[in-house]
């Protein structure tokens, strides 16, 4: 048996329960073959197996009270997954579904992702189940008080450093890094995604979004091509959408449709920068639902998400796709859809939007296909430029951080089409992304010996 097959039934033996763990882990290790023909000294120092171990796991109790004086538990987490490249990097996701598996999923992607950016930060993801929808202001803050009470015997500045993810945006990094600093007495770079007054850096909201756009850019260029005039499918409607839609726009590309659970827009029209100023009050002030678009503007219809199998948004023609809600969200009828409307290209906001099934589909049939992991870098990118600029006690210009964001994408990009032209895969995002993102952690590992 190979030493990937070995390793894999290994970690398969180790997590019998964690599904979107063990899809993530297969995902980054099918691309691993040849990197590991040519590097016999990874499987002698059982690095597969090491990186697919967390350093650390954390779980706790979240106590907190409603506006009705009920008391509320909640189940909070921290997966601090790999400090070889730096102190651990990743978001806090607040959502119902939010289990040990996501999260192991989420944590081991950023990893790599993290080393593809060339910054100094390792990986790590937390959260909780805790459904802060329909929850008031109050109610958000004495959780995020009680949860950052516990997690702040595990982070800092140069351990740990997390950042926001679904369910965590502006209002819950705030009340967050509040209690830290209350906690500890110190105001530090522990968190990013800060306010801009004090301490967050400009660009950081837009990056993820903006970066998505930039990398979609660099692979249209990589053919001959560009995104000016393109019809683009876009769902989602929170934070990675947004600023998809918005850099699009810039691009004179025409973003079509915005998501969210309940279902999906679609405007033929165009989703212009005025129309999103709107969603973005919809979807950040009033906490509404998208439906709501296509009563305000005309030119729009709603379609509700309904229970067929295939998710009706993947059905509307388009040249470009830009999956930005969540994971899994294109299954392999979704992805046949897709590709029967000749889509072109795809890059995902989102983590692992697409399934095994439907990646491999996307790599077939040979069309500019971008992984989250180097697509979405964006974010946890320009998360990296906050903390260097708290640590320097300085700010840099909008300019200058969106022009590092540039060259941090374009970079990706580059090294990702090396790595798969080095072993062997030409064209494939995916498997340069995974090789790319895995050399560094690896050699990193072989440097720090058994840890
Ligand atoms: P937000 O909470 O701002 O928005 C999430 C959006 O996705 C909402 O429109 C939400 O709809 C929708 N959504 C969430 N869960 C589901 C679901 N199960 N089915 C359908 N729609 C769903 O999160 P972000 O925009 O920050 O994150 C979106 C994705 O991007 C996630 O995969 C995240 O991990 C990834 N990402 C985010 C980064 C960041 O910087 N924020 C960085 C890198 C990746 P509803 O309101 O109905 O729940």
């Amino acid at each position: 048996m190979s030493y990937l097959d070995d390793a894999l039934q290994t970690i398969e033996a180790m997590n019998p329960h964690e599904p979107e763990f063990m899809q993530s882990v297969r995902e980054v290790f099918d691309s691993l073959e040849s990197v590991l023909k040519k590097h016999p000294e990874y499987a002698r120092h059982r690095i597969l197996e090491r990186v697919a171990e967390p350093e650390r796991t954390i779980t706790f109790r979240v106590p907190w009270e409603d506006d009705q004086q009920k008391t509320r538990i909640n189940r909070g987490y921290r997966v601090e997954f790999s400090s070889a490249l730096g102190p651990y990097k990743g978001g806090l996701r607040f959502h119902p579904s939010v289990n040990l598996s996501i999260l192991k999923f989420l944590g081991f992607e950023q990893i790599f992702k993290n080393s593809l950016t060339l910054q100094p930060i390792g990986g790590g993801k937390g959260g909780s189940n805790f459904n802060p929808k329909g929850c008031s202001d109050n109610e958000v803050m004495r959780f995020c008080q009680s949860f950052m009470t516990e997690l702040s015997r595990h982070i800092g500045p140069d351990t740990d450093v997390p950042a926001g993810d679904i369910g965590v945006g502006g209002r819950e990094i705030g009340y967050l890094f509040g209690q830290y600093k209350r906690l500890r007495n110190e105001f530090t770079g522990v968190l990013t995604g800060k306010g801009l007054d004090w301490g967050g850096s400009l660009i950081r909201p837009e990056a993820t979004g903006y970066g998505v756009v930039y990398f979609a850019a660099e692979m249209a260029q990589a053919r001959g091509t560009s995104l000016e005039g393109k019809d683009c499918l876009v769902s989602g409607s929170g934070n990675v959408a947004q600023f998809t839609v918005e850099k699009l726009n810039h691009l004179g590309a025409r973003p079509i449709t915005l998501s969210d659970s309940g279902g999906f827009v679609h405007d033929p029209d165009g989703i212009d920068l005025d129309k999103l100023k709107w969603v973005m009050e919809l979807k950040n002030e009033r906490r509404g639902r998208i439906s709501e678009y296509a009563d305000q503007f005309k030119s729009a219809t709603y379609t509700p998400r309904g229970d067929t199998s295939a998710n009706p948004l993947w059905q509307v023609n388009g040249d470009c796709a830009f999956p930005c809600a969540t994971q899994n969200e294109i299954d392999g009828e979704d992805a046949a859809n897709l590709l029967a409307n000749n889509i072109s290209l795809i890059s995902e906001g989102a983590n692992m939007p697409s399934t095994a099934d439907a990646a491999h589909q996307f790599i077939e049939a040979k069309i500019a296909y971008g992984p989250a992991k180097a697509a979405n870098a964006g974010g946890v990118a320009v998360s990296a430029l906050e903390m260097a600029q708290n640590g320097a006690r300085t700010r840099w210009s909008r300019e200058e951080v969106d022009d590092k964001l540039k060259h941090i994408m374009t970079n990706i990009h580059a090294n990702a089409l090396d790595a798969a032209e080095t072993y062997g895969r030409s064209g494939n995002y995916v498997d340069g992304a995974n090789i790319a993102g895995f050399l560094r952690v690896a050699n990193a590992m072989l440097d720090q010996g058994l840890v």
